[in-house]
C-alpha cells in the first residue's frame, strides 16, 4: 500500500505506518512458513441446482489456521500472497488438495459433481500454470470435467493474447472455466463471447438485495438472460434466504450457493453434508 503512494515525509514519520509495516513483515514471514507447517486448510461450500437443491459442485475456499492469529480468512492473506509471489506454491497446494479431496469423495460416494477452485491473477499468469493444473488432475486421476477454475472479471480486464491462450488451452483439455464475481469488475462484456467460459457466477452483492431492490432484481434477471443466450450456466452467489432462492428459480437461474444451503465447512463436514443431500434429493 505504502509502496504505491511513494515516500512522503508524512508516511516516513508516521508511527502508525511503522506499526503496520512491522505487522505486515511479521504476517509475511508467518505466511512463508504456513505451507511447511501445514497451517493451510481448504473449506468447502456446496453449489446446488436451484430447482432441486441437488449438489452439482463444491467450491474450495482457503483458510489459514495460525496458532498466533487463529483462523485467517483469504481476504486477509491472498492479496499478500499475490504481492510476494507466495500465491504460486499456495495455489499449487490448493489445486492438488482440491483434486485429491474430490477424487476421494467420488470414490467413496459415487456422486457426480465438480470442484471449483479460485485462481488469482499472478497464479494464472505464471508460466507453469497450465502444467500445474494438468499435473494436479493427473496425479489425482481426476477427470478434467470435474474441475472448474474460477477466474475473476478483474483478471480478464487487462486482457491480452496470453490470457486468451491460457483459457483456450485449459478449455481444450476439458477443464471447466467460470467467471467469478460477475458484475463487479467494470469490464466490457465482449470477452464473454470470445472466451471459452462455461459458467458465470453472479456476485453476491446483487443477490443480497434481489428481493428489496427493484434495480438489483432487474440486473440479476438481465444477467441470467444474457448468460443463457451466450450458452453459459449461471450460479447465484451469496444466497441466504428462501425468498431469494424462489426469485432465482422463477428467473431460471441454474444454480445457487450460499449460507441457505451451507456455510463453507471442513472436508469431513462437507462429506456428511454431501451424503445427506444425496439421500434427500435422490
Ligand atoms: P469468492 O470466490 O467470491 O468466494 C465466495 C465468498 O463468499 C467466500 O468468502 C464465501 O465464504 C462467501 N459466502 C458464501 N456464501 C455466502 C453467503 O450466503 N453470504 C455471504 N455474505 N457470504 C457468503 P471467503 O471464503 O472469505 O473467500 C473470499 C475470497 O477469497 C473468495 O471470494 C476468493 O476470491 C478468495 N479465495 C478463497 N479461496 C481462495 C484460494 O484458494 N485461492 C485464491 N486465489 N483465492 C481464494
Ligand atoms: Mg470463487
Ligand atoms: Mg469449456
Ligand atoms: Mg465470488
Amino acid at each position: 500500500q505504502a509502496k504505491s503512494k511513494g515516500k512522503s515525509a508524512y508516511q516516513r514519520f508516521s508511527p502508525e505506518m511503522k506499526e503496520n509495516s512491522h505487522e505486515r513483515i511479521q504476517i509475511e514471514s508467518r505466511l512463508r512458513r504456513a505451507l511447511e507447517l501445514d497451517e493451510l486448510q481448504l473449506y468447502y461450500q456446496p453449489i446446488v441446482e436451484a430447482k432441486t437443491g441437488r449438489v452439482v459442485g463444491t467450491e474450495a475456499l482457503i483458510r489459514w489456521n495460525n496458532p498466533a492469529m487463529g483462523i485467517v480468512s483469504p481476504d486477509k492473506f491472498i492479496p499478500l500472497a499475490e504481492e510476494t509471489g507466495l500465491i504460486i506454491p499456495i495455489g499449487n497446494w490448493v489445486l492438488q488438495t482440491a483434486c485429491r479431496d474430490m477424487k476421494r469423495w467420488q470414490e467413496e460416494t459415487g456422486i457426480d459433481f465438480l470442484v471449483a477452485v479460485n485462481v488469482s491473477p499472478r497464479q494464472f499468469r505464471d508460466a507453469s500454470f497450465v502444467r500445474t493444473v494438468l499435473d494436479a488432475l493427473k496425479t489425482n486421476e481426476l477427470e478434467p470435467k470435474h474441475l472448474e477454475l474460477e477466474i475473476t472479471e478483474r483478471l480478464i480486464l487487462d486482457d491480452s493474447i496470453e490470457t486468451s491462450d491460457i483459457l483456450r488451452t485449459l478449455d481444450k483439455h476439458g477443464v471447466r472455466l467460470s467467471v467469478d464475481d460477475f458484475g463487479t469488475g467494470y469490464s466490457a462484456l465482449g470477452y464473454l463471447k470470445s472466451y471459452p467460459f462455461d459458467t458465470l457466477k453472479i456476485d453476491k452483492s446483487f443477490v443480497q438485495d434481489v428481493i428489496n431492490e427493484a434495480e438489483d432484481a432487474a440486473l440479476v434477471t438481465a444477467i441470467i438472460t444474457m448468460a443463457h443466450s451466450l450458452g453459459l450456466e449461471v450460479i447465484a452467489e451469496g444466497v441466504e434466504e428462501q425468498e431469494q432462492l424462489v426469485f432465482l428459480r422463477e428467473h431460471n437461474c441454474d444454480c445457487a450457493q450460499g449460507y441457505l444451503f451451507s456455510k463453507p465447512v471442513t472436508a469431513s463436514e462437507f462429506k456428511l453434508w454431501l451424503t445427506e443431500n444425496h439421500k434427500r434429493t435422490a
